[in-house]
């Protein structure tokens, strides 16, 4: 069981997190809003290049997209007063873990296990 002063001290890291993450998607957003806006003019060389960079930019926010909606998840869990718990074994999730991965919802055994098993599935594809 967590102490209410680890669990705040999660809770600070996981908004801290999520406000990181907030920013930077919006960044991103606003970043090619600003390159429509300049489109007129360019030739299409550049416009090819800025396609790339556009779409490394939009992946980068996709994956911070899905690490936002962990540590939402996570926050939520601290509300409901579930947090801390593996979501496939039911087993308490260890300090130290929670305290590198503050928005895991898995103990190591379980993650570990899904990883294998995703690795699994790349292999055989
Ligand atoms: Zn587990």
């Amino acid at each position: 069981m967590l102490t209410n002063a680890q669990l705040s001290e999660l809770k600070t890291l996981l908004v801290g997190e999520r406000n990181r993450l907030d920013f930077s998607s919006r960044e991103v957003r606003s970043f090619s809003r600003d390159r429509d806006k300049s489109r007129i003019g360019s030739d299409s060389i550049d416009e090819s290049a800025a396609e790339l960079v556009i779409g490394t930019h939009l992946r980068l926010a996709d994956q911070d997209n899905d690490a936002l909606k962990q540590v939402l998840r996570a926050l939520d869990l601290i509300e409901k007063k579930s947090y801390g718990t593996c979501e496939d074994c039911q087993e308490p999730i260890s300090w130290p873990r929670l305290r590198a991965f503050p928005a895991t919802t898995l103990c190591i055994e379980c993650k570990e296990d899904q990883e294998d098993a995703l690795r699994l599935e790349r292999e055989l594809e």
